[in-house]
């Protein structure tokens, strides 16, 4: 079979979901046919490595070392696949292969145009991708709306694709909002009638609509839909909003959209969703609740965590028990009395100087009330400067990423980081192996003692101070396979003060939870169990 291709476009609004949509339509497929995500962005930077997450949300890491859009996390943790970093098409990457191709000569004696040089390095670049991994089905994600300019290119590409594969291999899907404004109650499809008609004006004629709205459509509203923007009334299909993510593939399946797209594409594999679905349940039905503190930087943006949030979920679908996250913003945080009311707190990734000390002291606090802990790279990191402060003794030793200065500096830019020019796409990046010491509360996580996380630093511990710190207690629960760099980190005196230079939350799926996180969520929930004795009079 030859490959067949899926676009999906979006319209109206950014921020419907169409990573998450274009993942649970892809979960719906993948049971049975080789998938792959594409996902093109019209952004100039080559990679969103060198972008703020506040801005753009979570940089996600892949195991080939790629930082890419963060959809390419919900690719990965609905289809399971593990994407590589060729898979995300910037327009940044294509305007730098263009003009590599332009200086090596390759377009001699012509004036290099946005149409054809451009497009065909799109398509080229895409079909390069089936070539290589000879799929059954490629999605390609255009970000953004119809009607920006960043995205024409993506979007002429996709409608010279059509003729370039044929009509019968490529269908398009496009996802838009329904409102119901305040007052009206009612279904509205003017807007999409209108970003439909942008789409028509690039040439591009949508198989399938997805109109996100806050109920299920109504079939009044798919027909004015079909007989307004040519599509079948049937393939007018609600993605309805929801509380979990998780759900979405089922509402889709419920809609009959495998059966639509098998009608187009021919490629019918009848989703087994059984299992998925108990998990969604669990999720929404829990039996128990934890809460958690989430101490960051980027805390009014959460999908500057998004990866961390779906590892809750998937502990969540596992254990039946729900994780209130409570999102504290750490810079200039003085009051900590949020730790009467938490089961355990994260500290998560990130850079710079910026409310650190303000998470040593929750750090502190953590270990000294025995609260289970989970670190997160930069939260090793911490953990690491606030043992070696106030257990080794070593008054304000430091990262020398947040002081240059320090007289101890415990966490320090690792030899092959130091004098790098560039600052895109040149951390540690992506999946390394570790070792894991038999006998630690890791090891019994990971249940081995070979196994790999995704990285994303420039920072490390530092060897110098490897025996200070463990001879004062802490104990390193792995390492890199050479022995040279720490990997985890464990206080063995408790319940689960653990940390990680890695970023475990990148490999977590709903159906096999990070060891890491699940561990954590057990500790809190024994931590509960615990407390709720004790308030009871059952404890001892
Ligand atoms: N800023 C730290 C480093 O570069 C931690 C990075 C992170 O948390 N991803 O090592």
């Amino acid at each position: 079979m030859s490959t067949k291709y899926i676009i999906v476009t979006g319209g109206v609004l950014s921020g419907l979901g169409k990573g998450i949509a274009t993942a649970s339509i892809g979960h719906l497929l993948s049971s049975k046919l080789k998938v792959i995500p594409i996902k093109c962005d019209g952004y100039l930077n080559v990679d969103p490595g060198t972008m703020n997450p506040f801005e753009h949300g979570e940089v996600f890491v892949l195991d080939d070392g790629g930082e890419v859009d963060m959809d390419f996390g919900h690719y990965e943790r609905f289809l399971g696949v593990t994407c590589k970093s060729k898979w995300n098409l910037t327009m940044g990457k294509v305007f730098d292969m263009v003009r590599k191709k332009e200086r090596r000569g390759d377009y001699l004696g012509k004036t290099v145009q946005y149409i054809p040089h451009v497009t065909d390095m799109i398509k080229e670049h895409i079909f390069d991708i089936a070539h290589i991994e000879k799929p059954d089905l490629i999605f390609v994600e255009i970000g953004g709306t119809v009607g920006d300019i960043e995205n024409e290119l993506f979007l002429e590409s996709m409608r010279q694709m059509k003729k370039d594969v044929g009509r019968e291999n490529l269908l398009f899907i496009h996802l838009t909002y329904v409102p119901i404004p305040y007052g009206v109650n009612e279904q509205k499809s003017k807007p999409t009638q209108q970003s439909v008609n942008l789409l028509k004006q690039r040439g591009i004629f949508p198989d399938i609509i997805i109109g996100r709205c806050s109920q299920f459509l109504t079939q009044d509203i798919k027909r004015k839909i079909s007989n307004f923007c040519d599509v079948k009334p049937d393939a007018v299909i609600t993605g309805l909003d929801v509380d979990d993510i998780y759900e979405i593939p089922l509402i889709y399946e419920q809609e009959k959209l495998p059966e639509i797209i098998h009608k187009k594409l021919n490629i019918y594999s009848p989703p087994d969703l059984s299992k998925w679905k108990n998990l969604v349940e669990n999720i929404k039905q829990p039996t128990s609740h934890i809460t958690v503190a989430m101490c960051g930087k980027y805390t009014k943006l959460e999908d500057s965590y998004a990866s961390i949030i779906e590892s809750f979920n998937h502990c969540s679908a596992h254990l039946g028990c729900k994780i209130n996250l409570i999102w504290i913003e750490t810079s200039g945080l003085t009051d900590t009395s949020f730790f009467d009311n938490i089961d355990g707190v994260v500290i998560p990734g990130g850079f710079g100087s910026r409310g650190t000390e303000e998470k040593i002291t929750i750090i502190r606090q953590a270990r000294e009330k025995k609260v289970p802990f989970l670190g997160l790279c930069l939260g090793l990191q911490l953990a690491v400067i606030e043992f070696a402060r106030n257990v080794c003794n070593l008054k304000n030793a430091n990262s020398t990423e947040i002081d240059p200065n320090t007289p101890y500096p415990v966490i320090d830019i690792m030899p092959d980081q130091k004098n790098l020019e560039n600052k895109g796409g040149t951390m540690r990046l992506g999946a390394y192996p570790a070792l894991i010491q038999e006998g630690t509360l890791v090891h019994s996580l990971y249940g081995k003692s070979n196994i790999t996380e995704r990285h994303r630093h420039r920072y490390e511990v530092n060897p110098d101070y490897h025996s200070i710190i463990t001879e004062n207690g802490m104990v390193f629960s792995g390492s890199s396979i050479d022995g040279k760099l720490v990997e985890f980190i464990e206080l063995p005196d408790r319940d689960f003060f653990v940390a990680t230079q890695s970023h475990p939350e990148l490999k977590s799926r709903m159906d096999s939870p990070s060891p890491l996180f699940y561990g954590f969520v057990k500790a809190c929930m024994k931590g509960l169990e615990i407390e709720r004795d004790r308030r009871n009079g059952t404890g001892h």
